[in-house]
């Protein structure tokens, strides 16, 4: 079964791409909660950031600089930004294909919900 995020990759579903390597793609949420609201995701599936290996840490570092560049390219690194990565149910984990949010345009507050 391919997770939602593996139908974007291979093209199967719609979606707002940012920016794709072949190592991680980003795309806009479809359901944003700040005025920008962007999802970086490995093309291969990690279900979620507790289940990460050893082996994992170069794709983990770049998915980062993913993120950061990502930012920079929307205009939003001056203004701030947060990355969130969500494990588990407590987590608010809905996708099991690891992910990191970025959110900006707007304070955020702290400590989250
Ligand atoms: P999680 O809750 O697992 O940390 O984050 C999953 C995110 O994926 C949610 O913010 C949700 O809005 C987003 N999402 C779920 N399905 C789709 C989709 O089909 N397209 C896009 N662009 N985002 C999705």
């Amino acid at each position: 079964m391919k997770t939602i995020f593996e139908k974007i990759i291979a093209g199967e579903i719609p979606a707002r791409i940012i920016k794709r390597t072949e190592d991680w793609i980003a795309f806009y949420d479809v359901n944003p909660q700040a005025p920008v609201h962007v999802l970086i995701v490995p093309t291969r599936v990690i279900p979620r950031i507790g289940e990460a290996a050893d082996s994992d840490s170069v794709l983990l570092g770049n998915l980062l600089l993913a993120a950061q560049n990502v930012a920079r390219e929307l205009g939003v690194t001056e203004s701030g930004f947060r990355l969130v990565i969500n494990h588990g149910s407590h987590g608010g984990e809905t996708v099991p294909h690891l992910h990191i949010h970025l959110l900006a345009g707007r304070p955020l507050g702290w400590p989250p919900g």
